[in-house]
């Protein structure tokens, strides 16, 4: 990896990057997932690089879901496993959540070298290997598990298509997307959609469920009973305004 100084002002940012260019080499990560990562990074940037006050509403809501689901999946893609490999292990510990590898561009020697990542990170059980099951969907993300995705009641899917995600909805599960572009199909389409990125979204999600995991099943209901995911979506949108506004007047801008 190309060493990047502690003291730039975008590092996190920077190393992300770095991180998927890693994964591109190792193999784990298409060189369409480079640029999926561009299109978030920009996004993210218009964001503040930080996870604002309604997406961590959403992350909690999200993680209320998982813990009352009875077969809560996590959807592991090339680029969450080139970036937070270690959160995704973390995360489904801490839940009883199953991993399970699924690919836009599918190869079983992708499958089972992200398979090996996530084993190597502590996880007991990853599904995706299997892939008895299809989706109603013309490309290869349909390929699922019959004991995963397909009788999941809850699904996790970090950077999701907007169609596999659509379809996920109409079969009447759960989902939570992870998504900085709040404007995309995945994100008007999912149950719970949480714009922010997804290194920190899942490390924030990992202390949260830490948290929740003590609480009653009553107060998991009520956290996902008073969840308002059009206002969720809204929100991102004015944090991005409000960003722009901000960001123009602190150069001599005028903002419209
Ligand atoms: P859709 O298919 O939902 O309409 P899309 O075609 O615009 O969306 P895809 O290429 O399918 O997008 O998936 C990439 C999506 O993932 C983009 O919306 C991008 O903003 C988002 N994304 C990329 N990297 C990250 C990241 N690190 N964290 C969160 N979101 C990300
Ligand atoms: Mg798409």
């Amino acid at each position: 990896m190309t060493e990047i100084p502690r003291d730039h002002p975008r590092y996190e940012s920077l190393i992300t990057r770095e991180k998927i260019v890693e994964g591109v080499r190792m193999g784990y990560t298409s060189l369409q997932g480079l640029v999926a990562q561009g299109r978030g990074e920009a996004f993210d940037y218009l964001i503040g690089e930080k996870t604002t006050e309604s997406a961590a509403v959403a992350e909690r809501a999200a993680v209320a879901h998982i813990l009352l689901a009875g077969n809560p999946i996590i959807s592991v893609n090339g680029n969450t496993a080139a970036l937070v490999p270690e959160s995704m292990v973390a995360l489904a510990d801490i839940t009883g959540a199953t991993l399970e590898v699924n690919l836009f561009h599918r190869s079983d020697a992708r499958v089972h070298q992200i398979t090996e990542l996530l084993k190597s990170h502590g996880a007991s059980r990853v599904l995706g290997g299997k892939g008895d099951k299809r989706l109603d969907l013309s490309h290869d993300r349909a390929i699922v598990d019959e004991e995963g995705i397909f009788s999941a009641d809850v699904v996790l899917v970090p950077l999701e298509d907007g169609d596999r995600c659509q379809k996920l909805v109409e079969m009447g599960k759960t989902v939570i997307a992870i998504d900085l572009n709040p404007l995309s199909r995945t994100s008007l389409s999912a149950t719970v959609t949480i714009v922010d990125n997804v290194t920190r979204a899942l490390q924030n999600m990992t202390l949260f469920a830490r948290d929740m995991k003590q609480q009653s099943r009553q107060s998991l209901l009520e956290v996902v009973g008073t969840y308002d995911n059009s206002k969720v979506i809204s929100d991102a949108l004015y944090a991005i305004q409000e960003r722009l506004k901000q960001q123009s007047e602190e150069r001599g801008i005028r903002w419209i």
